[in-house]
């Protein structure tokens, strides 16, 4: 197939890039480089500097690339940023996001894959969480995220545009390979925070909260491995190129949860150094435990992570942050 990446040049954007390129697929990658980094991308692939805020870029671009199915990775992803300064958040994620979706259906109906989040269930009591589950997210953010769904479905109503989406929990983790990673320029992120701190960048690990009702009083969470996710998304793309798929929502998760003491404890053990802790008071707004119901990626698409132990999951976030400690800068 041949698959139009938006928002390819970031995180979870490039290692989807790598997978699909590994699957034998034909990529062209539309990114605004607001956060991404073209060096993440393999040479062979072709990159459309361009802002989903520009309709006509983007329509210009699918009518030239004519691609069969298109993954839309493109947003602004920061929680607190998003309460700050939202209107930025509407216009980037919902509006960008309804130009590449009349973009698409104007050109013909192309089959899309949406980046979406946890972050649109807010605080569930569910544990795990399934897709059903119900939706009130506490971010603008999580939003954001929303009401793209939201509108995907309807344009699938309305159009028949067939859609699947992935809710994510927490990714992290870098490619096995150790030469693409993540490298945001404001780090928030449990695993990369503490591989940073290993490598010196910043004095301590705080704990934001040890009162929690969970087994050792830290929150929990679902970590999934990037490359496992990116595979989600070449199953997903494959599926609704094949027409097996017409209008799926999926959560991608590993189905249990580790707690931020085992993610510091796994830390220590891969960096051969324990690092300096401190309890802090909760983070706003952090539900004791995430844990995705997986159930229905495992049945449908036959999802099958690969990276499944802790350990292993932040060796290759180790591995990424000690050999480009400044991410793509040189
Ligand atoms: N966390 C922490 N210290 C940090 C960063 C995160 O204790 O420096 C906790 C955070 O409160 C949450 C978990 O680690 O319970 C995962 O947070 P992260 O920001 O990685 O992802 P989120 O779950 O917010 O998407």
């Amino acid at each position: 197939m041949k698959i139009l990446v938006v928002g390819g040049a970031g995180y979870i954007g490039s290692h989807t890039v790598r997978q699909l390129r590994a699957a034998g697929h034909t990529v062209v990658v539309l990114d605004n480089l607001s956060s991404g980094h073209p060096e993440a991308l393999p040479g062979d692939v072709e990159l459309v500097r361009a802002d989903l805020l520009d309709a006509g870029a983007v329509k210009d671009t699918l009518i030239r690339t004519q691609p069969d199915a298109v993954i839309h990775f493109a947003a602004l992803i920061e929680v607190g940023e998003s309460m700050r300064a939202p209107a930025r958040y509407y216009r980037n994620n919902v509006v960008g996001s309804l130009n590449l979706l009349q973009a698409i259906v104007d050109t013909r109906k192309i089959p899309l894959v949406f980046s979406s989040t946890a972050a649109v269930y807010g605080t569930t009591d569910a544990v795990p969480i399934p897709e059903d589950a119900a939706m009130q997210p506490e971010s603008v953010y999580g939003e954001t995220k929303l009401m793209t769904e939201r509108m995907i479905h309807a344009f699938h109503t309305a159009h028949g545009l067939p859609y699947t989406i992935l809710r994510y929990f927490n990714v992290c983790g870098a490619s096995p390979a150790g030469d693409i990673g993540e490298a945001h320029a404001n780090q928030t992120h449990l695993i990369e925070l503490a591989c940073l701190t290993a490598l010196g960048q910043r004095e301590k690990m705080m704990i934001f909260g040890e009162d929690y009702p969970t087994p050792d009083g830290t929150c929990v969470r679902d970590y999934v491995h990037v490359q496992d996710l990116a595979d989600a998304h070449v199953l997903a793309v494959e599926a609704l190129g094949a027409g097996r798929q017409d209008a799926a929502t999926y959560n991608v998760g590993l189905g249990h949860g580790f707690s931020v003491k085992q993610v510091l404890d796994a830390v220590d053990a891969v960096t051969g150094t324990p690092l300096p802790r401190e309890i802090a008071p909760r983070r706003a707004g952090d539900p004791p435990r995430l844990v995705a119901d997986a159930t229905k990626i495992v049945q449908e698409l036959g999802f099958t992570p690969q990276f499944t132990d802790l350990q292993t999951i932040v060796q290759t976030a180790w591995d990424w942050h000690r050999e480009h400690p400044h991410g793509f800068r040189k």
